[in-house]
């Protein structure tokens, strides 16, 4: 038997109309170099359906064609973001931190027919023009050098001027809900990227997830701060969800050094906010220095790679709660969150928090041992996380002929994904990673968590960040390197921190190799390149 329910399908449009009426007075703030800019919802609202019409009516963008971005977090990536999906075409958000080539065969690969850029990012755009195949326009967002463009095949158009005198409304046609809406890749650490296609229906539905009162509990009387770029997985869903919920945004473009963001959340006051680990170091450093109010942040999202419990203490601290999140770009990102069950003391809460938190209800987990055999949830037993759910993705996207792959390494027989990250989940459903498959160090036939040792050498009051990797060794097979940063004026004294780290996990596994280092190197979305240590120490140079 069929239901009795309308079939009414889910798309970004309907998150536009409703955000942009219904909450049309909330907020989108982007900082800029002369200070905060505001539009309301209903302004996106209006401007998304003009650069519908221009899209469509200046430069013929028709069908699922993709439009891609290069640009920083503000009011222009939002009116993007809304509507592009809503006129059925496809937005794909560029990684402004890949090598060029990585982005130049990103855009051949998706054929990309529009990039929309900030003026600002011109000087990263322009050289690359020339092995961009299938870019027919450029549009420019803000101020910039367009001279920079004038030999580019391309058309080159103004965004303000594009949009100015088009009609405040567009007719958004009805889409199929299971059709792409976003397109971004992961970033290719192991070969060529991977591009993940989110559909109308994943994308809405993820909002809803991110909005429950389990995930960040967004609200109308809520303003949040995504410090996580747009290109990073849709900023973690924020934006979709924040216009959905009427949550004001306030949105941090280039700034994102420490000192301007904590000005941003002292003037404007956001009440949550979410990024990776490595930026709250030295927004964190700041706080430290006193003299700051931040009272209006009650929330901070961490997520991307494991947050050091050391920092969410240091949050508590100045009154800010963590909610530890584990998710990658084809789980939209959304995958757990570290809520603890209710009734708890602040010590009992505290393994949870520090945990990669529950699933939600779409995310079903499993963790697959060496043969593929399915584990048991006793909070003991490790394997590799595997998930699915109408957010995490079957395949990956093929190209522009519209085929999809689904490379055996990544996906079951049965079809979930394989996450690559290794860890264990108790009984009530709370994981724990303890390493990505790639990073575990095997030491004489026994798993060594890279992560455990790191989290417990960020805990000391010298280091500032430290990175353990796998190198091998004669006798073990591998065993762990730490590399660490030491906090200004510090000096390195491994006896102490050898000791320091024996008193926290078997003595079998404190590192014999030390090393201390300047920074720790960072992918393009700010996670610990363990790669380029490993290769480092392959070369010698990390003595
Ligand atoms: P990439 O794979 O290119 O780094 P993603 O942003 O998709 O891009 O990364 C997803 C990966 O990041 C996860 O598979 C996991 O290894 C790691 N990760 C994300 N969140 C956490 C977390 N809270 N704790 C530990 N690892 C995390």
């Amino acid at each position: 038997m069929y239901s009795t329910m309308q079939d009414v399908p889910l798309t970004v449009s309907r998150i536009l109309r409703h955000g942009s009426t219904v909450h049309g007075g909330s907020a989108v703030t982007t900082w800029t170099e002369s200070g905060p800019e505001r539009r309301s919802f209903a302004q996106i609202g209006t401007r998304a359906a003009q650069l519908a019409h221009a899209l469509r009516d200046e430069l013929g963008v028709a069908g699922d064609q993709r439009v891609a971005t290069l640009m920083w977090n503000n009011s222009e990536h939002l009116e993007a973001y809304l509507a592009i999906p809503s006129m059925g075409a496809v937005l794909h958000t560029l990684n402004l931190r890949l090598p060029a080539d990585q982005l130049c065969w990103i855009v051949n690969h998706a054929a990309d027919r529009v990039v929309v850029v900030d003026g600002s990012l011109l000087p990263l755009l322009a050289p690359l023009l020339p092995r961009l195949e299938s870019v027919e326009h450029v549009v420019v967002s803000g101020p910039g050098d367009t001279g920079l463009l004038k030999d580019c095949r391309a058309r080159v158009h103004d965004y303000e001027q594009l949009l100015a005198g088009r009609p405040t409304g567009f007719d958004w046609p009805d889409i199929d809900e299971r059709e792409a809406a976003a397109l971004c890749y992961t970033s290719g650490t192991t070969g060529d990227p991977k591009g993940v296609t989110y559909s109308h229906r994943s994308v809405y539905l993820h909002s809803m997830q991110v909005l429950s009162a389990e995930s960040f509990g967004l609200s109308s009387a809520d303003s949040v701060l995504p410090v996580v770029p747009m290109f990073h997985v849709n900023s973690w869903g924020i934006p979709h969800a924040a216009f959905m919920a009427g949550t004001s945004m306030l949105m941090p473009d280039r700034f994102l050094q420490p000192a301007p963001l904590v000005e941003m959340i002292e003037t404007e006051r956001p009440t949550v906010a979410a990024a990776v680990p490595t930026i709250w170091q030295g927004v964190l450093a700041e706080l430290d220095a006193g003299g700051r109010d931040t009272e209006s942040l009650h929330t901070v999202v961490i997520g991307g790679s494991a947050c050091p419990p050391a920092m969410m203490k240091a949050f508590d601290a100045h009154g800010i709660r963590v909610v530890h999140a584990w998710g990658m770009t084809e789980t939209s990102p959304l995958g757990s969150l570290a809520h603890p069950p209710g009734g708890l003391t602040e010590e009992e809460e505290w393994p949870y928090r520090i945990s990669q938190g529950r699933f939600p209800a779409s995310v079903e987990a499993r963790l697959a041992g060496p043969s593929g055999e399915i584990m048991p949830w006793d909070g003991e037993s490790t394997g590799e996380l595997e998930v699915r759910g109408p957010w995490i993705a079957g395949a990956y996207y093929g190209g522009a002929d519209g085929s999809l792959l689904r490379p055996e390494d990544k996906f079951s027989e049965d079809g979930w994904l394989r996450t690559g990250d290794v860890g264990r989940i108790t009984p009530d459903g709370y994981l724990t990673l303890t390493d990505r498959a790639k990073d575990v160090i095997k030491s004489g036939g026994e798993w060594i968590s890279s992560v455990e040792l790191e989290n417990h050498l960020m805990a000391h009051p010298d280091v500032a960040e430290a990175a353990v990797v796998a190198v091998p060794d004669d006798k073990w097979g591998e065993r762990p390197l730490a590399t660490v940063v030491l906090k200004d004026g510090k000096g390195a004294d491994y006896e102490e921190l050898r000791a320091f780290l024996a008193e926290r996990v078997a003595r079998w596994q404190v590192p014999e190799r030390w090393s201390v280092i300047e920074a720790v190197p960072k992918t393009s979305v700010g996670k610990f390149d363990k790669k380029v240590l490993r290769r480092q120490y392959a070369e010698g140079a990390l003595d």
